[in-house]
């Protein structure tokens, strides 16, 4: 009988919980959908990560390293503008308190990949997502790092602090000049600095944040 009363009780929240998001089939707090613990033991990892994964949950904590491994899976290659995205997502989160699923978002990182990356990281980290019609892209806006984050009509935008773009951009500068664009050297080398990022640069660090209203 109380078993009955719990199952009840369970399926009222689950509910309630369903008629609350943003749109109609937003899950549970819990995140994860297919697997109960992520895995983060170095024989699971290629070989560069295995370096650092203790370094990067240490200092980034575990969603953190759960986010940008998902990112970059999704994104089908580790780079620097999608792992930025992926930190900004989360410090977006966390500014507003909340899990996956509830941020609304506006990138204004353009169309064109390398700035572009940025929003598959933001994606992956907020479950603001193209599939659920929670995030868009600012047309006519000069492709920037930055993005827009509403939780109700509450907004704010963060965008990479300007000398962190410029060491990105540079960096991705020297890297096509020494490479060439898009060779088998060239996402060598992103990939490099995008894991050393990762582990570097704190989310905390990394951003401007100003308010902004709902249009
Ligand atoms: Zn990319």
């Amino acid at each position: 009988m109380k078993r009955n009363v719990l199952v009840a009780l369970a399926a009222a929240l689950g509910s309630l919980c369903l008629a609350s998001g943003p749109h109609a089939h937003r899950s549970k707090d819990h995140h994860r959908v297919v697997f109960d613990k992520f895995p983060s033991e170095a024989s699971f990892l290629r070989q560069d990560l295995r370096p650092v994964v203790d370094q990067i949950i240490r200092e980034h904590g575990e969603l953190e390293w759960e986010t940008v491994v998902l990112t970059s899976e999704f994104h089908t290659h580790l780079g620097i503008y999608s792992v930025i995205g992926a930190k900004m997502g989360l410090k977006a989160r966390e500014h507003f308190g909340v899990g996956l699923d509830r941020l609304v978002v506006k990138s204004f990182a353009g169309r064109k990949p390398p700035v572009s990356c940025l929003t598959d990281g933001i994606q992956v980290s907020t479950g603001a997502t193209l599939g659920h019609g929670t995030i868009s892209v600012a047309e006519n806006a000069v492709p920037a790092p930055r993005a827009h984050f509403f939780l109700g009509d509450t907004g704010i935008c963060l965008a990479l602090k300007e000398a962190y773009w410029q060491q990105v951009k540079g960096d991705i500068g020297r890297i096509i000049q020494r490479h060439g664009a898009l060779t088998d050297e060239y996402w060598a080398a992103v990939r490099r600095l995008g894991i050393k990022y990762w582990a570097e640069w704190s989310r905390d660090d990394l951003f401007d944040l100003t308010l902004v209203k709902r249009p």
